[in-house]
């Protein structure tokens, strides 16, 4: 077995920062029931939808308790857990479209 999937899992919002130029993301929402948590994502989605500001992503994200309960708001960190593992993937820049923006010319 080579999965080592954390305890649990929570809500990543990935938020637009434009006066940086590039993103910050939040956790929410920890429960260890994968099935939950993709139906909150949904929920979320759906929630933020109406709203006059939409996250640039809301997906799934394996993570610890401790690592969640840890973890601040308004975060930068490209090493923060991403879905690329439960997609199969390798985590950090490996996935087609997480890629930050360059720096404004
Ligand atoms: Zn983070």
């Amino acid at each position: 077995m080579t999965s080592i999937l954390p305890d649990g899992y929570a809500v990543r919002l990935d938020w637009p920062v434009a006066r940086h130029g590039g993103v910050r993301h939040e956790f929410t929402q920890f429960t260890t029931s994968l099935r939950r948590a993709l139906r909150r994502a949904v929920g979320t989605q759906r929630y933020w939808a109406t709203g006059p500001v939409r996250p640039l992503a809301v997906t799934v994200v394996p993570i610890g308790r401790a690592d969640y309960d840890a973890h601040g708001r308004d975060c930068a960190s490209l090493t923060c857990p991403t879905m690329a593992p439960l997609l199969g993937l390798a985590p950090a820049g490996a996935v087609e479209g997480t890629a930050l923006p360059g720096p404004p010319s």
